[in-house]
């Protein structure tokens, strides 16, 4: 009878997934009121009133921005109380973001904390033969910041839609800049022409996003000017952080595989003039899944690779077969 009584007592403690969830939800969406009745003593006097705690749940959710997408949820032990940890893709992030909440061994909320995602996202598609015929969407030799399936080699595997993303710059000597690096235009990357990878129909555009000054980015449109092209194979490429006043595409518009649809730019969630691609399974990234991008006759580090996916570190270039025969 006694032991029932602990065990039932024990039970109730925890808060319950559900519980937990709201309030994680609260946070993006700036509500205190259940937050504050279930704070601990400990938490109420480190903010002092539910206004402080709205206080901190606000920066908390000006620096994430809006939730885009749930990626994995998940309610953790320690010491005696729980964790439940949630990481989303956010705007104000070019990648994927955890939202913490700490609740002590009686199951009051005593803490929230954010830290970048540092897992790969979940992926259904790793054995996915790309079955349009790609090409790199760049002529000239690009550096992959960012490229390959693991996240010590690409920051972007948190996040569904980025899970097989790139990020290329142009890299002379010592760095991707001339001059001071004060300006866009110091930038190798900046205004070369983006191609498309391989014929499709473009079927979404964003073109009126402001370039950002260098090192500034702009929380709120993620891959700020961007093209999606539908491959008609089930496969959708997306690139992004394009320059303001470059796209020459438009939604319904045929492409061809190397024809120029846009200019490299500094929009977006961008630091500074760079490409995003990635392959995905739907033209909405808010819902669509990263595919492996297999580009076909490149040159990776001086050797010819006949398919393959760019990996982090390598100089990339696009092969021209004529040119080779
Ligand atoms: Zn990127």
């Amino acid at each position: 009878m006694l032991a029932a009584a602990l065990i039932s007592f024990a039970l109730t403690q925890a808060p319950s997934l559900k519980e937990a969830r709201a309030l994680a939800d609260d946070v993006y969406a700036g509500r205190s009121a259940v937050a504050w009745s279930k704070s601990s003593s400990s938490l109420r006097a480190s903010v002092a009133s539910e206004a402080g705690l709205r206080g901190l749940i606000n920066s908390t959710r000006s620096s994430l921005g809006t939730e885009v997408r749930v990626i994995t949820e998940a309610m953790v032990e320690r010491n005696g109380g729980t964790l439940y940890r949630r990481v989303s893709a956010v705007t104000n992030w070019a990648r994927g973001m955890e939202l913490e909440l700490a609740f002590d061994v009686k199951g009051a909320l005593v803490a929230m904390t954010t830290r970048p995602a540092s897992k790969d996202a979940p992926t259904i598609s790793a054995l996915h033969k790309t079955r349009a015929d790609l090409r790199l969407p760049f002529d000239g030799a690009w550096f992959v910041l960012w490229g390959g399936r693991k996240y010590d080699d690409n920051r972007h595997t948190p996040v569904p839609d980025m899970r097989y993303a790139m990020d290329v710059f142009i890299v002379k000597g010592p760095g991707t800049y001339q001059r001071g690096g004060a300006k866009n235009d110091d930038y190798y990357a900046w205004s070369q022409p983006v191609l498309a990878p391989a014929d499709g129909v473009v079927v979404e555009v964003v073109k009126d996003t402001p370039d950002n000054v260098p090192n500034q980015p702009r929380p709120g449109v993620l891959y700020g000017n961007s093209v999606v092209i539908d491959h008609g194979t089930g496969e959708y490429s997306l690139l992004g952080h394009l320059q303001f006043g470059s796209v020459s595409v438009k939604p319904g518009q045929q492409v061809v595989a190397g024809q120029q649809v846009a200019r490299c730019g500094n929009s977006g969630m961008s630091t500074e003039p760079h490409l995003h691609y990635q392959l995905m399974d739907a033209a909405d990234w808010t819902k669509a899944h990263g595919l492996p991008a297999q580009f076909k006759g490149f040159l990776a580090n001086g050797r010819h690779v006949e398919r393959g996916e760019p990996m982090r570190a390598q100089v990339i270039s696009h092969a021209d077969v004529e040119a080779r025969r």
